[in-house]
């Protein structure tokens, strides 16, 4: 597109930028101008909405040897060598992750689900695998990573004792339905083909298996700051989904979604504030061990008003996250026939639930309909 050309990225490009869930829609400039503030690669970035559903995609696309590197900087040998040394000395690593494993295992309970070492979890794009060691400690199933580097391998298994297999989860070849739960925490949003990465976590779930998809969503700090959106991170992240763009491909992946939440992102406001007064390289000033105590002060400053903010964007509704609970179907027979996602401009706003596709079986009665009692909470949405 012409904005492209000439405000954004100039380097050479992949392929066609597209909807995941609208591969002919037209695409609308949304973004221009988004600057590297992560991974310390440079340039700057657009990205269009789809006309259809509003998601935002990278576009044009870089080619995927750019994107590696964006992905491969998240964790930068300084941060795992700090890291690694931490857990040396007997400090705790990963908290966050294990907080994310508690929250997971008491909503997998409340939905019915059982844990125990019989049943295997993967976490696919597993990173530093403390979530996998937090669900390990607290319910016992076996786990299973798989990442897209060595050195998170390395990691995850010195640190962790984990078993992460290294590439891209297709890649992997796993057996039809091995897999108990399969979690993607911050990984869809990464992906080339996100249709084609649930259709394969699909396939190696079991019947009757849980799965949890999280990702940034554009929600009221996304809308407001736009290219300086803390989640927006280009050129790492090449999608961006409004909520009923999400559950829609999930619906068509053959997933029965019982709870969709918003959680709460404490620092979205002030990390969104930093971006926009002009704060580069992010999270390895605020992470790393070379931080500077001046941008980690702002950063403090700014939690003041963001806590309170961003508490009532959770209540709201209105977060720049969805987190998605689903499962494959006990009867495979009745998934759904891949229903065309529906259109609808107010997918994903606050206060517009999105009518999904009611799958329908073969003999053409209903399989999962997003109006039955167990999709209550997607009203919630
Ligand atoms: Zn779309």
């Amino acid at each position: 597109m012409a904005l492209a050309a000439s405000f954004g990225y100039q380097g050479p490009v992949s392929e066609r930028a597209r909807c995941p869930a609208h591969e002919k829609a037209e695409l609308l400039s949304a973004v221009c101008g988004a600057e590297d503030r992560y991974f310390g690669l440079g340039g700057s970035y657009n990205y269009s909405a789809c006309s259809e559903c509003g998601a935002w995609v990278l576009d044009p696309r870089p080619p995927d040897d750019v994107i590696e590197a964006a992905c491969r900087a998240y964790y930068p040998p300084s941060l795992l060598r700090h890291l690694t040394a931490r857990a040396e000395r007997g400090r705790p690593v990963g908290i966050s992750g294990r907080i994310r494993a508690r929250g997971a295992a008491r909503q997998l309970r409340r939905l019915g689900a059982k844990f125990s070492g019989e049943k295997q979890l993967l976490d696919v794009g597993s990173g530093l695998g403390a979530f996998l060691r937090g669900m390990r400690d607290l319910t016992g199933v076996r786990v299973r990573g798989v990442d897209s580097t060595p050195e998170t391998r390395r990691f995850a298994a010195e640190v962790h004792n984990l078993d992460v297999d290294v590439g891209e989860l297709e890649a992997q070849q796993y057996a039809d339905a091995s897999f108990d739960f399969v979690s993607a925490w911050h990984l869809i949003e990464h992906v080339r083909d996100p249709a084609t990465t649930l259709a394969e976590i699909h396939r190696i779930t079991k019947p009757g298996g849980w799965v949890i998809i999280e990702t940034p969503t554009l929600g009221t700090i996304a809308e407001l700051f736009r290219s300086r959106w803390v989640q927006l991170q280009p050129p790492a992240h090449l999608h961006h989904f409004r909520p009923g763009t999400l559950l829609a491909l999930m619906h068509r992946a053959g997933f029965e979604v019982l709870s969709v939440r918003r959680p709460w992102l404490p620092g979205e406001f002030a990390g969104s504030l930093a971006m926009r007064l002009g704060l580069r390289g992010f999270v390895s000033k605020l992470l790393s061990p070379e931080r500077r105590a001046g941008w980690v002060g702002v950063f403090a400053l700014t939690l003041l008003a963001d806590l309170p903010l961003t508490f009532f964007f959770a209540l709201t509704r209105s977060t720049g996250l969805i987190r998605v609970y689903a499962r494959r179907p006990e009867l495979s027979l009745l998934e759904p026939p891949h229903p065309r996602v529906p259109t609808n401009t107010h997918a994903g706003k606050p206060g517009h639930p999105r009518v999904l596709p009611a799958a329908t079986a073969p003999d053409g009665s209903l399989v999962s309909s997003p109006e039955s009692p167990r999709h209550e909470q997607l009203s919630e949405l």
